[in-house]
């Protein structure tokens, strides 16, 4: 049995080492007899788990004292409406910057529990309004930004000046991607599936000073205090894929961390844009600037041809490369997971198809 390159944007494609290493310790982790799956989340063979997995990401991130570290069931999805319940304190309003398909969904959880400013919105989402158009409240509780629009394409590139007003980001599929000043965020999130782990966690990295205040309706799952209080254990966490975001974290530290990470994701994203640019064939309608480095969508110069250019990729071992349905064309996820020769391999074949159907 030979691997994929899969290209897919999530649950997306894990480093071959972690899952090797998760293989080895499935039956029987670190002589407890035992799979990780089958141990108390409050034994201490798991909590060992459980906290070196938070201190590693502590390190790769360079997270300071003064914010926690929540491991969460719900996905990032669960998020959308955590944020406002717990972060809204007493102001009425949170301003939103709406960039693509995942902001829109935050937008629209967020407007159940506060009101909603919605900040700026291009006219297509192929890029990031400037700055200097946002129409930002001073009195907001928050200002939300997806950091990578992960269907889209679309990704920040400046940090956004808001001032007193806390930052919060949706890092769901850029996360760990490339070093971040985490002191310049209020509150930063993520589900797994993109580019930690397997699905079913999202990571909420939050300022202390900015929770103990959930409004009461808050579940007592989503309530980052109550969460904080318990080490993410206030009922059963999801043990197995905190296990391996670990074993990822682990595998980003011996990588060289972030930096190191930072210059492969970028020299994958530069390749494959140079071909779609050097091509008449390929295209991609996000504005260069703020081209995603972790999802690279891109289109042939006929939607007729997409059906025969996925069977060839399928034949060459890269596999799910069709776009979103609500975008069409193609999209190539290059998380941290994907080696460099997984992308090497789809410029050859998309040269190749190219020299066969132009
Ligand atoms: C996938 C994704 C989500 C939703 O994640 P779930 O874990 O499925 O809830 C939210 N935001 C972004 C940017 C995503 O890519």
């Amino acid at each position: 049995m030979s691997r994929v390159f899969n290209f897919s944007a999530g649950p997306a494609t894990l480093a071959e080492d972690v899952l090797k290493q998760a293989q080895e310790e499935m039956v029987d982790w670190n002589g407890t007899g035992m799979s990780v799956m089958e141990m108390s989340h409050r034994g201490k063979d798991y909590v060992s788990i459980a906290e070196e997995a938070e201190a590693d990401l502590r390190e790769l991130m360079n997270i300071p004292a003064n914010y926690k570290v929540l491991f969460l069931q719900g996905g990032a999805s669960a998020q959308f409406a955590a944020i406002p319940m717990n972060i809204l304190g007493d102001k009425k309003t949170a301003d939103y910057v709406c960039t693509g398909s995942w902001s829109k969904k935050a937008i629209a959880d967020a407007k159940k529990y506060c009101e909603v400013n919605v900040v700026a919105q291009p006219d297509a989402f192929n890029t990031i309004p400037d700055q200097s158009e946002w129409k930002l409240n001073p009195d907001a509780a928050y200002l939300h930004i997806c950091s990578n629009e992960t269907i889209e394409g679309v990704e920040f590139k400046d940090l956004p000046e808001c001032g007193d007003v806390p930052l919060v980001a949706d890092m769901s599929s850029n996360i760990l991607s490339r070093p971040i000043d985490v002191t310049k965020y209020g509150l930063i999130y993520a589900g797994t599936q993109k580019n930690i782990g397997p699905a079913g966690m999202a990571i909420v990295i939050v300022r202390e000073d900015l929770i103990g205040n959930a409004m009461p309706i808050t579940p007592s799952v989503l309530d980052y205090q109550k969460q904080a209080d318990a080490d993410s254990m206030l009922n059963t966490p999801p043990t197995y894929t905190w296990y391996m975001a670990g074993l990822a974290f682990k595998n980003l530290k011996k990588m060289g961390g972030l930096e190191a990470v930072a210059k492969i994701n970028d020299r994958k994203a530069a390749k494959l844009y140079a071909c779609i640019d050097a091509s008449d064939f390929y295209a991609t309608p996000v504005e260069a600037k703020y081209r995603s480095v972790m999802n690279v969508p891109f289109t042939l110069p006929s939607a007729d041809l997409d059906a025969a250019f996925l069977d060839g990729a399928k034949k060459a071992g890269l596999v799910t490369l069709k776009g979103h349905r609500s975008v069409g064309g193609m999209r190539a996820s290059i998380y941290n997971a994907m080696p460099e020769e997984g992308v090497d391999a789809l410029i050859a074949y998309m040269q190749e198809f190219e020299k066969a159907n132009a």
